[in-house]
């Protein structure tokens, strides 16, 4: 057993280091002290205060070292990234060095263990065999090691032939995964080749971008796993007056996701958006919500009715209402039904209701970089400054009513490249827009969207849509009147 009260001494600590490979600055960096000060305690010409020795104790401990009486000791740590068609769980093994035997024996069944010489091999493919030699493992040393049981489970559940992955770590960045997951694919399907023009189409934007898609379809908290909240958008945390009572939806309900949101944005801040930014955002995509038969709540199940002053709008469930006094048709069979007046919108609400969605979601070492935006956001600062277009377009993806939002960031610094470019999908109604005021971007972001340097990283969207500009510049309140026309099919 480990004995806690040990004295660590300059010659401990000096060893621990050697041990885990540390620099005096690893060390001080971990512990959060000067470096002067381990530098001196292992000189023994200054012993550090009682917090600074135990900072630094506990840094090496939790990077796994142990303090004995026979000297710093190391736990080891295997970690593997196990992967399949389905995807992918992050284990972590841990022993001790005295345990070396067994570890040995539990890798010996993904690949070759020779003293210290472990050899995994990556590519794994699931058998009768392969189940067996799990199950006696976990038998024997399943109670030692808990993340066996769940490995068992990974691989029993796998077909008899289909191929798996052992990685050290989980991919980090969106090219390492998807080539990954093509890779696995390509093993477990050897005859597609839907996959072939992948590079062609995607390879200049993941060199470029980071792209990160929060899940909309289960229940998703942003910052939950903080143990003190702050609010992205004003800044305050509970200790500096911020509520977080209520829960903060990132993409308006009235859109039909009720899943997804920031335990980071306060109710000042929310509050605000519902009342300042949001309707906007909600009353520009009405003849959408009514098209797709978005539910949000309320009457109607949640689903849109829209009033004009020369009509209705609405969807009973199955089928769209449409009520109008003013309906044309032409010699060609067009119908065009015109509206009238009906809800008011702000168009620079609306733009400012997109790019909230984003920075409540982008990760949050971003944050720094988009002060200016976020007080664009949040106070209408900065409102003088021009913005540039959104694209929009109707894309012929499979119709998923849930809202869903993509961010793209930025990796490295580009002249003409926007740092953040967001993505909001309304069933087949997309929006692609530049975040603006990023201390990223040297320029001003306008017409970003056919620059050829943004049509050649993000090809996907030249190759599958139409798209339109619509510029959102306009501080007034304008009142929508649509028309809409129905054109007989050719086909
Ligand atoms: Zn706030």
């Amino acid at each position: 057993m480990m004995i806690t009260a040990i004295e660590i001494g300059p010659e401990d600590v000096r060893a621990a280091r050697a041990l885990l490979q540390w620099s005096q600055g690893d060390l001080a960096k971990g512990a959060a002290v000067g470096i002067s000060t381990i530098a001196e305690f292992e000189k023994g010409s200054r012993t550090p205060i009682a917090n600074n020795l135990s900072a630094i104790r506990r840094a090496l401990e939790a990077a796994g070292v142990r303090f004995t009486s026979a000297g710093p000791t190391i736990f080891g740590e295997v970690s593997l990234y196990v992967m399949t068609q389905t995807g992918g769980t992050e284990m972590r093994f841990r022993f001790s060095l005295a345990d070396a035997a067994s570890v040995q024996e539990i890798i010996s069944v993904f690949g070759n263990a020779d003293g210290a010489d472990v050899n995994i091999d990556a590519v794994q493919v699931a058998s009768g065999e392969l189940k067996k030699a799990i199950s006696d493992v976990v038998t024997k040393h399943g109670a030692a090691v808990p993340p066996l049981n769940k490995l068992k489970q990974i691989v029993g559940s796998l077909q008899d032939g289909e191929h798996f992955l052992l990685l050290p770590a989980q991919p980090n960045t969106t090219v390492d995964k998807l080539e990954v997951e093509r890779f696995l694919h390509r093993l477990n399907h050897p005859d597609d080749q839907t996959n072939d023009d992948w590079d062609e189409l995607f390879g200049a934007l993941l060199a470029s971008y980071d792209i990160s898609n929060p899940r909309t379809d289960r229940r998703t908290l942003v910052g939950a796993n903080r143990s003190s909240h702050f609010c992205r958008f004003c800044g305050r945390t509970a200790e500096t007056g911020a509520t977080f009572k209520k829960a903060a939806h990132i993409i308006p309900t009235a859109l039909g996701n009720d899943h997804l949101k920031s335990a980071e944005e306060c109710d000042d801040c929310n509050e605000y958006f519902g009342q300042h930014t949001e309707p906007s955002l909600i009353a520009m995509l009405d003849i959408q919500r009514v098209f797709l038969g978005t539910q949000g709540r309320g009457k109607n199940d949640g689903r849109p009715e829209l009033r004009f002053a020369e009509g209705a709008l609405s969807h009973d469930g199955s089928k769209v209402n449409i009520k109008s006094r003013s309906v044309a048709v032409d010699e060609a069979g067009t119908f065009t039904v015109d509206l009238g007046k009906g809800a008011s919108l702000t168009p620079s609400a609306v733009y400012r209701a997109l790019v909230k969605m984003v920075l409540s979601v982008v990760a949050d070492d971003q944050l720094p970089f988009l002060k200016e935006t976020i007080d664009w956001v949040r106070n209408n600062a900065h409102a003088e400054r021009r913005l540039p277009t959104v694209a929009t377009a109707t894309v012929f993806l499979p119709p998923d009513p849930s809202a869903q939002l993509t961010i793209y960031t930025r990796m490295q610094p580009h002249p003409r490249l926007p740092h953040i470019v967001g993505e909001f999908r309304l069933g087949c109604y997309m929006y692609v827009f530049a975040v603006p005021f990023s201390q990223q971007d040297g320029w001003d972001l306008m017409g970003f969207f056919d620059d050829a340097d943004f049509s050649g990283t993000f090809k996907h969207y030249m190759a599958t849509a139409q798209w339109a500009h619509q510029d959102l510049n306009r501080q007034m309140k304008v009142v929508m009147a649509p028309k809409l026309k129905f054109v007989r099919s050719t086909s």
